[in-house]
């Protein structure tokens, strides 16, 4: 018989299975945040801020109506209905000299500067118009300030409006703009290269035959990836070749971050580990008690670059990236890297006991017609199964020795924001 000796494939590394808790504390302690680059803001969005935003201007930079209607005094309509001599007319984007007396209503738009001597709006609804548009009826009071936003309520020049370490999300990109931050300080985004491993694979064009399958890893990193908005590479489809792997994982250290799938357990061609040691790669885990995923290995190169080795298996690549690859990403660009953000959801159907490792149970979570969070099962046969696991948006997390759940017990749920179907 072969043995992974004889085959020259994997030896165990001799690092004992940790918790996952451990393995994350452990990549807190050996990730560091990346370098910083100046973008156009038209660029940066979804970027993390390594420098707040301030904005330059009192926004809004002048009192304004938050209406269409009628600037006016509060005191010519305190007694109302009310006529009122149409004194001109205001729109967005007129820094008008009109100034109003007594007895007099200006026409004004929404988001139009209020002229001077008015201290109230009323909205065109509670108006009549008469005499070919020369008076105003005004059918309600309104108090002074009524339908104005001073100058500045909003921010001052000067306030920060943005702190650093936050993401450019589309309304902070609506923030920044207001700001007059035309160019913003961001971390850059790593560089990461991925390779998938094993003899079995062909690609999606190709008809599997005998022992053949499909190649699904690497579409799936791909598609993380690109939802994380790295700076992603394929170093394409190894076989279980050790000098080929060496030499593609090598090419590799030019990168922030490589990731490979397969090839990292105790079968007899699992080579992963082993070139890792002999490319000088300090390993920093291998094991952790969760499942699945417990073969998955972050390590370290020689030029620097993180190393996540993950299982084979679509699902248990998936955890590992997860838990380990989306926290370490976030870290260098800034984040806090917080692995797991959990929700309570009512869990729709039965769950067995759980033993010593913590368990990633893929499902779909959906908001119930009482606006609550639910978690439905899916027809999953485990780790390998990409196929059951198809329409996943979350995954389910049971502690290590967890009882069993019942049907409409609470469960945690760990949503997968880039399959969330919006
Ligand atoms: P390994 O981690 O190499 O022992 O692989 C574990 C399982 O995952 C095996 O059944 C492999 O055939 C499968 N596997 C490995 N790589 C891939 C891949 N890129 N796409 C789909 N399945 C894979
Ligand atoms: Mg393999």
């Amino acid at each position: 018989m072969l043995t992974p000796e004889s085959a020259g494939g994997t030896r165990p590394t001799g690092m004992p299975m940790i918790t996952l808790e451990k393995a994350q504390q452990i990549l807190l302690e050996q990730v560091s945040v990346g370098e910083t680059i100046t973008l156009k803001l038209r660029k940066a969005g979804q970027y993390r801020l390594a420098e707040a935003v301030y904005c330059d201007v009192d926004y809004p930079p002048f009192a304004r109506s938050v209406m269409d209607g009628y600037a006016v005094k509060a005191s010519d309509v305190a007694h109302v209905p009310v006529r009122l001599r149409v004194a001109g007319q205001v729109p967005a984007g007129l820094d008008s000299q009109l100034v109003l007396q007594s007895g007099e209503a200006i026409q004004i738009n929404t988001g139009a500067p209020i002229p001077a001597g008015a201290d109230a709006v009323v909205r065109v609804e509670i108006t009549t118009l008469h005499s070919d548009g020369r008076e105003v009826e005004i059918g309600e009071s309104v108090p002074v300030g009524k339908f104005i936003t001073e100058r500045a309520t909003y921010a001052h020049a000067g306030d920060l409006v943005i702190e650093a370490g936050a993401v450019l999300t589309p309304m902070n990109m609506a923030v920044a703009a207001t700001a007059g931050a035309g160019e913003v300080r961001v971390y850059r985004k790593p560089s990461v290269a991925y390779l998938v491993t094993g003899d079995e694979l062909v690609d999606v064009d190709a008809q599997p035959s005998g022992a053949q399958i499909r190649n699904s890893n690497e579409y799936l990193l791909a598609s993380l990836l690109e939802a994380a908005r790295v700076d992603a590479k394929s170093l394409g489809v190894v076989g279980d070749d050790p000098a080929e792997l060496r030499k593609r994982m090598e090419s590799g250290c030019a990168y922030d971050v490589l990731i490979t799938t397969g090839g990292i357990s105790m079968g007899a061609f699992d080579y992963v580990p082993r070139i890792l040691e002999e490319l000088g790669a300090e390993l920093l885990v291998h094991k952790i008690a969760i499942k699945p995923g417990r073969p998955t290995i972050f390590a370290r190169l020689p030029s620097g670059t993180l190393v996540f080795a993950l299982p084979g298996n679509p699902m248990s690549a998936l955890v590992g990236y997860e838990l380990l690859v989306r926290p370490a990403l976030s870290l260098m660009q800034g984040g806090d890297g917080q692995p797991m953000r959990l929700i309570q959801a009512v869990c729709e159907g039965e769950l067995s006991a759980i033993r010593d490792r913590q368990t990633f149970i893929p499902a779909v979570v959906r908001v119930n017609s009482e606006g609550l969070w639910t978690v439905g099962l899916l027809s999953w046969f485990g780790s390998g199964d990409a196929v059951g696991a198809a329409n996943a948006n979350a995954l389910i997390h049971r502690p290590a020795h967890a009882e069993a759940v019942k049907h409409g017990d609470k469960v945690s749920v760990m949503l997968l924001m880039h399959s969330m179907d919006v």
